[in-house]
């Protein structure tokens, strides 16, 4: 869309301005140029938002596209869609592809890939270690020249502590950000799910909230020694919670983020044995649960991401101990995270902050995305924080339908999605 657009009449929240107001958002050549009630230039094309939340576009900096390697689970194409309908417009994807992202190759492909196919930004995660084999460090330096926004060797942790080490201390170098998987390989083997009662009841190996808790621990002693930047993907446990709390209270560089299914299920959801209750790490207890929250609430967990991780039905479709971890997310992150916000756990502006503005820093990407600043990218989300609807598996987007929310009745609903000023989804059609 060229010329000029003004989004009309919405609720214009912007947590990176500390805006919450009714106003308008005028927009043109897909760049940001003024928010609140601006002169409007003649012809310009006007999106009514009336009754809508106006807000930048989501960014979520944990994905996993699949492609290339897995293109049965997901595609960049059908991954994108999937962010677009999810109001998402920026996408961090992780490296377990194959091959893995451990390569400007690879990472030139998934951009080139991204470009042609892609409907949303794609912001690739280079590995930390080659072929996540977890023994060699990768090229961090020509990784970021190459455009990885930052490393994690995700799906697995790493594990050896002299490896974290020169990780976070090389990583420094560029300002790279780390992030882990945070688990204990030796405490969480043979586990399928949380240890504790309900794993107790079921008869599942379960896997202990220590084996994440260990490891955070671990790595904070290891980010004093370096002061490299690090990051803990999908924190699920109070104990690391609490880690995080305390690194951050004296200033290290350490910040986490908590998936939607950790902050809103307990692993009660496994009774039944869904398989699409199964992911890493597994759905935890209620006092986790409730740690969680009380992190959000208390701003210790600044980002929510989705750890949106697709996977094909014979992946699924066996026995629980033995399928594939993992749910998708991105289609209802925002009505999810909204429950917090209707809960009185966080307020409209520290929920959406947790999904703009924040993850975008911590990426450290360019042209402003995930704020509205004039002068940044026109990425935005226009929602109805109002409308109801029931979460159906088999009407998501994306390739892969493995979602532990179907049946859900949640509030809000994305009803269109710009990408540098263009409507990349809109519900209305
Ligand atoms: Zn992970």
């Amino acid at each position: 869309m060229s010329g000029f657009v003004l989004i009309r009449g919405g609720r214009v929240i912007d947590p990176a301005n500390g805006m919450d107001a009714t106003g308008d958002v005028l927009l043109e050549d897909g760049i940001i140029r003024a928010v609140g009630r601006p002169d409007v230039p003649s012809g310009a094309k006007v999106l009514e938002a009336d009754g809508l939340v106006v807000a930048p576009g989501l960014v979520d900096m944990h994905v996993h596209l699949r492609e290339p390697g897995f293109e049965y689970k997901e595609t960049i194409a059908g991954g994108t869609l999937a962010a677009a309908a999810g109001g998402v417009t920026t996408v961090a994807c992780m490296p377990n592809t194959r091959p893995v992202n451990d390569d400007p190759s690879i990472t030139g492909y998934i951009l080139q890939k991204a470009l042609l196919e892609g409907i949303v930004n794609v912001a690739p995660i280079g590995a930390v270690t080659k072929g996540l084999e977890g023994r060699e460090l990768t090229e961090m330096g020509l990784l970021m020249r190459a455009g990885c926004v930052a490393f994690s060797d995700d799906g697995r942790p790493v594990a050896d502590s002299g490896l974290m080490r020169r990780a976070l201390d090389y990583s420094r170098a560029f300002g790279a950000l780390i992030i882990q998987h945070a688990e204990e390989p030796s405490l969480s083997a043979g586990g399928c799910m949380h240890e504790g009662v309900v794993s107790s009841r079921l008869g599942l190996p379960g896997l202990p909230a220590a084996a994440e808790s260990v490891m955070v621990d671990r790595d904070i002693r290891l980010v004093e020694l370096t002061g490299g930047r690090y990051h803990v993907a999908h924190i699920s446990v109070a104990g690391a919670v609490e880690a995080v709390a305390r690194a951050r209270a004296r200033g290290l560089p350490v910040s986490c983020e908590v998936a939607p299914h950790h902050f809103s299920l307990t692993d009660e959801a496994v009774v039944g044995y869904d398989t699409d209750a199964k992911m890493s790490p597994p759905l935890r207890s209620v006092e986790d649960r409730n740690a969680l929250l009380e992190g959000l609430a208390r701003g210790v967990i600044t980002v929510i991401a989705t750890d949106h991780a697709p996977h094909d039905s014979d992946s699924k479709r066996v026995e629980f101990c033995h399928a594939s971890n993992g749910v998708v997310g991105l289609e209802t992150m925002l009505p999810v995270s909204l429950e917090l916000v209707r809960d009185g756990v966080m307020t409209w502006m520290d929920c959406l902050r947790a999904m703009t503005v924040a993850p975008a820093r911590l990426l450290g990407l360019d042209r402003g995305r995930g704020t509205l600043s004039p002068g940044s990218v026109a990425d935005l989300v226009l929602f109805d924080p109002e409308a109801v609807w029931v979460v159906d598996a088999a009407r998501l987007h994306g390739t892969s339908k493995n979602t532990c929310f179907h049946g859900r009745r949640v509030r809000g609903r994305v009803k269109k999605t710009l990408v540098a000023g263009r409507i990349v989804f809109d519900d209305d059609l």
